[in-house]
């Protein structure tokens, strides 16, 4: 099977004979003859098979074999709608490598409307879809377009552990109880956070990683439950200008690229003060189209200047010691703007953070900040959120880190998945994620989570209590 032909490049083989291996998309009997469409991850070919009394009775989704030999179609049964409309394959030889019985929903509509449940049980046939397919590929394209991006601006793609510690990103955390020291936990990051800070301590002045983020909150459609994608990046000795102005050439290069029908409205993208966003559209994402119906427009702006702190119980964002205090409006690792340091002592609330929010038509589709970098700044802000001394230690790392020659910096996170759906305007990020989970967090397919062993708790030394 290493002579695969991809379906895309059988127009150039026309006269030749070839195998041909795929799936059977659709089939239509013509008097005695029949003629499929086979379908592989480039493209589909028409096939057509003789009543010569040789060949099988194929059924939908069937995996087949057919060698046969390419033909150009005449001039008026070409299909200018697929990639091989100009040629048509005689089948020869065929057979049925895997039979297929009757999938549970129709594969070759776009599939909105069969309940996501089920779409999510039989995900494999799901993202047989052509539309599937596309999100999936192009889903892949604008990764690889973001690492050679990045690389060629001098950046190191560096990855982080997932087994690690409770990151503040004001979620709950997923953990994992650990064998080795019975009693203890793991978390799985809510964004590799500390650790890119960590490694910009390290020297690394230009850090990215399609980073995979966990945090156990509700899901909505613009985050699916459980896990997500960004894009993390950190950079050393850089102003929030910077990296502004990077992220915007990245995506306006890549949208040309990949999305050349695409129209972005505006550029330079606007910047708007979080203040007058609120004031003029009432929201601090707001959607800059023109016209919300044209699919192709495409309207990033920036929202900057965000208060550093929001007021909110403690409660609300560390779950538990239910202290009311000031909540980061980004992460306790913003920093505050430099004008408005001597306000931290006096009246926090108005104190302006160097945070910047990444809106595509109405979605936040990413965030960021240039970081704190002074240890005494961290403590205050470490105080300010009400932190006690045992959840200050929980930081010692960060603000130990500090004290061996830290370079400014900053950073941001683009959501992979968030960014791929407005850019394709579906109406969630479960339409771009191969295998996402469900609203009630069942994972796509494999039904986690379930039950383990009685052995398995046991060695764990843990217990379930009944409620
Ligand atoms: N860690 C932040 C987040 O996940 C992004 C950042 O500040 O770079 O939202």
């Amino acid at each position: 099977m290493s002579k695969k032909i991809f379906f895309q490049d059988i127009p150039k083989e026309v006269g030749k004979k070839i195998d041909l291996y795929g799936w059977v998309y659709s089939i239509r009997a013509h008097g005695k003859i029949t003629f499929l469409d086979l379908r592989d991850h480039t493209g589909i070919v028409q096939v057509v098979v003789p009543p010569d009394g040789t060949h099988p009775t194929f059924s939908p989704e069937d995996v087949v074999h057919i060698v046969g030999t390419v033909a150009p179609r005449p001039e008026h049964l070409i299909n200018k709608k697929i990639k091989t409309g100009t040629v048509e394959v005689q089948a020869e030889k065929s057979e049925i490598i895997s039979h297929s019985q009757t999938p549970p929903f129709p594969l070759e509509t776009s599939g909105y409307d069969i309940g996501e449940d089920i779409r999510l049980e039989y995900r494999y046939l799901d993202l047989r879809r052509q539309r599937m397919q596309r999100n999936i590929l192009l889903r892949s394209s604008f990764v690889q377009e973001i690492r050679s991006y990045l690389v060629q601006k001098n950046f190191t793609e560096i990855d982080t552990p997932i087994l690690t510690k409770s990151t503040p990103e004001g979620a709950r955390d997923f953990i994992i109880p650990s064998r080795l020291q019975k009693g203890k936990f793991y978390a799985l990051p809510q964004s590799p956070q500390q650790y890119k800070q960590l490694l910009m301590v390290a020297g690394f002045e230009r850090y990215f990683q399609i980073a995979r983020c966990f945090r156990d909150e509700a899901q909505r459609s613009d985050r699916a439950y459980g896990e997500f994608t960004q894009l993390d990046m950190e950079m050393s000795f850089v102003e929030q200008n910077d990296i502004l102005e990077l992220v915007e050439d990245m995506f306006t290069s890549i949208v040309k690229k990949l999305f050349p029908e695409k129209n972005i409205m505006q550029s330079p993208w606007p910047r708007i003060p979080h203040a007058e966003a609120l004031k003029k559209y009432g929201t601090d994402k707001p959607d800059l189209r023109k016209n919300k119906k044209d699919p192709n427009e495409l309207a990033f702006c920036w929202t900057v200047d965000f208060p550093l702190f929001t007021k909110q119980s403690q409660e609300d964002f560390f779950h538990g010691s239910g202290r009311a205090t000031f909540a980061p409006s980004h992460h306790m690792f913003t920093s505050p703007h430099p004008d408005d340091i001597d306000l931290l002592d006096t009246d926090p609330l108005k104190v302006r953070g160097l945070q910047h929010d990444l809106v595509l038509n109405g979605f936040e589709i990413g965030g960021g900040s240039i970081r704190i970098h002074k240890p005494d700044i961290q403590q205050k802000i470490f105080d300010l959120i009400g932190f006690s001394k045992k959840q200050k230690q929980e930081f010692s790392h960060m603000l130990n880190a500090f004290t061996y020659g830290v370079p400014p910096h900053g950073g941001i996170a683009p959501g992979i998945d968030r960014a791929l759906m407005a850019l394709l305007g579906e109406p969630s990020v479960r339409e771009v994620v191969p295998f996402p989970t469900s609203a009630s967090g069942k994972t796509a397919v494999m039904n986690a989570p379930s039950e383990v062993t009685a052995e398995q708790l046991a060695e764990l030394g843990i217990r379930i209590v009944d409620e």
